[in-house]
């Protein structure tokens, strides 16, 4: 299926839902994050996920998704060389460690779709710097989510920035469209070249996502079916929002 055909625009009013999934899947990753510490397990964490979520009338968007076998937890939480897509579970975290964490929430018909990665304890400098870079690369690509810019305008800007910092992108895994479904269109490569593309206008919004590789571009699929992780171990970190393209300013909906 190619994610192209399936761009929906959204009115202000349907922003506005959008907005109110996005600040509690914001207050969900909130909880999680006061709760990481070494010697958490992750099965843990997405229970406090899982309880916020719908103690705010929302349900949580990855719970069931179909794939391999339907995703079986709230969050998607990925350790160290583990990328994306990383199950919960009776792992505990532990100092040294970094922590990506993904989660998504439905409200009122609209999902918000947000991450961040985070080191645990004390981490080396190497691990602090690749977080860094894909905080900011987040940061360089929501700047050119604007009308009038190209997708490949905020994929480029992202593709440069990391390589420029030595690391690399993925090319199986993209941000993309969000809105009644998890998964829209148009696509949102991690990697592209500037005025290429989808033309942005007003009442698009997607799910923008660098993932960042240490050592490779490649990935691979663990065994578990779902998790994602480099293809030679190296670190990555994930930093993900919902935006949407506007009339004026790019428009932070995960806040
Ligand atoms: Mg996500
Ligand atoms: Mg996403």
């Amino acid at each position: 299926m190619s994610w192209e055909r399936n761009i929906v625009l959204k009115s202000p009013a349907e922003i506005e839902l959008m907005k109110q999934a996005g600040h509690i899947n914001a207050l969900a990753l909130a909880e999680v994050r006061k709760n990481i510490r070494p010697g958490v397990t992750t099965a843990k964490l997405d229970k406090i996920a899982e309880t916020l979520i719908r103690d705010h009338g929302a349900t949580p968007a990855f719970l069931n998704y179909p794939g391999p076998f339907p995703y079986p937890a709230t969050l998607n939480t990925s350790i160290n060389e583990e990328m994306v897509h990383g199950i919960p579970g009776k792992r505990e975290l532990k100092d040294g460690d970094i922590f990506s964490v993904d989660c998504g929430t439905v409200y009122k018909g609209f999902v918000g779709d947000s991450a961040f990665t985070v080191g645990i304890g004390k981490i080396s400098k190497a691990a602090q710097k690749l977080i860094d870079v894909t905080e900011e690369a987040l940061r360089l690509g929501i700047e050119k989510m604007r009308a009038g810019n190209h997708i490949g305008d905020v994929s480029s800007v992202i593709q440069e920035w990391v390589e420029g910092n030595g690391y690399h992108v993925p090319r199986e895994y993209s941000g993309h469209g969000v809105g009644r479904q998890m998964h829209e269109g148009p696509q949102m490569p991690n990697y592209g070249t500037a005025g290429t593309g989808l033309l942005l206008k007003p009442g698009i919004t997607i799910a923008l996502e660098p993932m960042v590789l240490v050592g490779t571009h490649r990935t691979k699929v663990l065994k578990d079916q779902w998790t994602v992780a480099s293809a030679d171990g190296s670190l990555t970190a994930h930093f993900e929002h919902t935006v949407a393209v506007t009339e004026g300013d790019p428009l932070i909906l995960t806040v």
